[in-house]
């Protein structure tokens, strides 16, 4: 037995209950025993304690779209087809423990060229839970080619969805609209593939019993995913040549079939004044959230700008929607891990469920920015301390 006890002055189990004083039991990857501190069962002998008596530990954070292998500012994307393997990979290495040092426990990666993002992680044990999509589906010159996923033909669409899947692709990203990343000739106002091109991509997913991402900017994207039946919206920013164009019917039509929606809000979202002014893009968040979309907080960590430890600092932008700081949690643990289909995994505190948790200084429930400076993170039983000497956190991994 390899039991860790942590105890702290609350803990938020994200079911709904509140242990102040609580402990949490972690036997190896585990959550064995949680509850008030006074009623810890004997019988841990030889476990090793850890007393927090001023935190609040929590289910760690849940970022819904992320791109480990952009690597951001040093590596833009479209530069992605001029590095190595073993570059990407580092990229990839290196944005894993920032995520650690951040609190994240578990992100989606919304794609990566050449299943480097697969063959990276399955070297890799001590990190945060990866769900992967590995090479997006995407149009000649279109959004993110360099990956290596351009295709036309419906044959060629269902082949590289067959080929993700097989290779382990939890979900299937499909480059629905441009972005603004690209350059050229992609446009993040119009689909880049046909309706039949996106619905086979679609069939042949679900097929599979793998869930499908769309990229969608504009209006027209998005209306393309909803009718053909994805499972997730990325971006979703209802965005024309020449404004907005929110459709209130499709928002409708997004609640009633329980698609997801990632809004990718990152740090600098709630400061934005160019194409995407946080008041507009704040409004639109507001009308889904009202209608009943299922938003999931995601921060595209990997762009330009966006490290991948940003994402605690973008979630007060959810406070902005009217959500309490309790909810803003809930959105980016419970409801993330729900809406991911990994509830059964992470997402709350339980026993059974995989040890993923933080601690912060005090109490988020009052302060949203706790969750910016984590004092202790574990990742599937893996322990670290964000802000710890190289030599302390060696020591927590023994
Ligand atoms: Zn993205």
């Amino acid at each position: 037995m390899n039991a860790r006890i942590i105890t702290a002055a609350r803990v938020l189990t994200g079911c709904g209950a509140t242990h102040a004083p609580g402990a949490v039991v972690v036997d190896e990857d585990e959550i064995v025993w949680l509850g008030p501190t006074s009623e810890l069962p004997g019988g841990w002998g030889g476990a090793t304690r850890i007393d927090l008596p001023e935190a609040t530990v929590l289910p760690g954070l849940i970022d819904a779209h992320v791109h480990l292998s952009f690597g951001g500012a040093t590596h833009p994307p479209t530069a992605i087809q001029a590095r190595t393997r073993g570059e990407v990979a580092a990229t990839i290495r290196t944005g894993l423990a920032e995520l650690l040092g951040a609190g994240v426990t578990t992100v989606r990666d919304l794609g990566a060229p050449h299943y480097t993002d697969l063959d990276t992680l399955a070297l890799i044990h001590d990190r945060p839970r990866v769900l992967t999509s590995t090479i997006p589906l995407t149009v000649a010159g279109g959004h993110c080619h360099g990956l290596g996923g351009t295709i036309d033909s419906i044959a060629g669409i269902r082949d590289l969805v067959a080929a993700n899947a097989d290779r382990g692709a939890d979900w299937i990203k499909i480059m629905g609209s441009g972005g603004f990343t690209t350059g050229g000739a992609s446009s993040p106002y119009e689909p880049q593939f046909t309706d039949a091109q996106v619905r086979a991509a679609v069939e042949a997913a679900h097929e599979r019993g793998v869930p499908v991402a769309v990229h969608a900017h504009g209006t027209a994207a998005i209306r393309q995913a909803v009718t053909v039946g994805v499972d997730s919206i990325e971006h979703c920013t209802w965005m024309t040549s020449d404004g907005f164009n929110l459709d209130r019917g499709l928002v409708r039509e997004i609640a009633d079939r329980a698609i997801l929606v990632c809004p990718t809000i990152n740090h600098l979202a709630r400061s934005a004044a160019g194409r995407l002014p946080w008041p507009v893009r704040r409004d639109h968040l507001r009308i889904m959230l009202e209608a009943g979309v299922r938003l999931v907080p995601g921060s595209d960590a990997g762009i330009p700008h966006t490290p991948p430890g940003c994402y605690p600092h973008s979630l007060s932008a959810y406070l902005d929607l009217g959500l309490s700081p309790a909810e803003v949690i809930d959105l980016a643990t419970r409801r993330a891990a729900e809406t991911l289909r990994i509830g059964h995994l992470t997402g709350t505190l339980a026993a059974g469920l995989s040890a993923d948790l933080i601690a912060v200084p005090s109490d988020p429930t009052r302060d949203l920015a706790q969750l910016t400076t984590p004092i202790l993170t574990m990742a599937a039983g893996h322990l670290h301390h964000p802000n710890a000497t190289p030599e302390a956190e060696e020591e927590t991994r023994a």
